[in-house]
């Protein structure tokens, strides 16, 4: 079996879900570019706990863990079946503890019903241990690599730059903040010479950073993308763009 691409996705406003934008219509296409994979696991900003948890229910539910949305928005559903069986596979891997009360939110449905519409690849969520510094996270996406080889797709949705203090709502495209086209361009020069340890240190980076990454949620996914990525992995940028100023919408595929 070839080895699967590894891809982090920059899923920025929940909206994104139902539009036909620039972004989502290059997320419908990386989903018909790259090997369809045998299953998927997701690393999404918005399951944030104090542990490492994997979905291990048969049918996740849809969950729409937003407010203030129009009602579509909390309409859409993801009817993509679970995987018990890689839910096992994640724990062998990285001691996941199985969890059978979450489903998928809409960091990872916002973004799979533009590349498989059809929601019919099984769906397993990796939480992240809000509790542990960003290396552990490098770490624990290391040891996610080998699935990569088993046909399973190893995807992140965060954003690169997610400062919704500073998110310019409902204005037409303004320019990005400079803080913030600084801090991407420096993180793209990393990736591009596989240079990861900034990356992991960005608490240490200063202002542009912290900025950027003010919370580590949307941030981290990022680490377990490069955590998979091996030495011989071409990195590449299929979307990009700036979301209301202070949302990157970067996206990161490795291999
Ligand atoms: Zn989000």
């Amino acid at each position: 079996m070839t080895r699967m691409p590894a891809l982090f996705f920059g899923h920025g406003n929940p909206m994104n879900a139902l539009q036909q934008n620039g972004w989502t219509e290059a997320w419908a296409r990386i989903g018909r570019e790259i090997p369809r994979p045998r299953a998927i696991v997701c690393i999404s900003a918005h399951w944030y706990l104090p542990a490492t948890l994997s979905t291990a229910v048969e049918r996740p539910r849809t969950i729409h863990d937003f407010g203030g949305f129009p009602r579509p928005l909390f309409e859409v559903q993801y009817p993509a079946p679970g995987s018990p069986e890689l839910c096992e596979r994640l724990q062998a891997l990285t001691g996941a503890e199985p969890n059978h009360r979450w489903g998928l939110d809409h960091g990872t449905w916002s973004v799979l019903a533009h590349v498989y519409p059809a929601a019919d690849i099984p769906v397993v969520q990796l939480s992240i241990d809000e509790s542990q510094p960003a290396a552990f996270h490098y770490d624990l996406g290391k040891r996610l690599a080998p699935l990569r080889d088993e046909g399973v797709l190893v995807m992140g949705s965060g954003n690169l730059v997610h400062n919704l203090h500073a998110y310019a709502w409902g204005a037409h495209a303004p320019e990005p903040y400079d803080w913030a086209v600084r801090f991407e361009s420096h993180a793209r020069e990393w990736m591009l010479a596989g240079n990861h340890q900034p990356l992991v240190a960005y608490e240490t980076l200063g202002r542009d950073a912290m900025l950027s990454a003010p919370t580590p949620d949307h941030y981290l996914p990022l680490l377990y993308i490069l955590g998979v990525q091996q030495s011989d992995d071409a990195v590449t940028f299929p979307v990009e763009g700036v979301d209301g100023g202070s949302i990157s919408m970067l996206t990161v595929q490795v291999g």
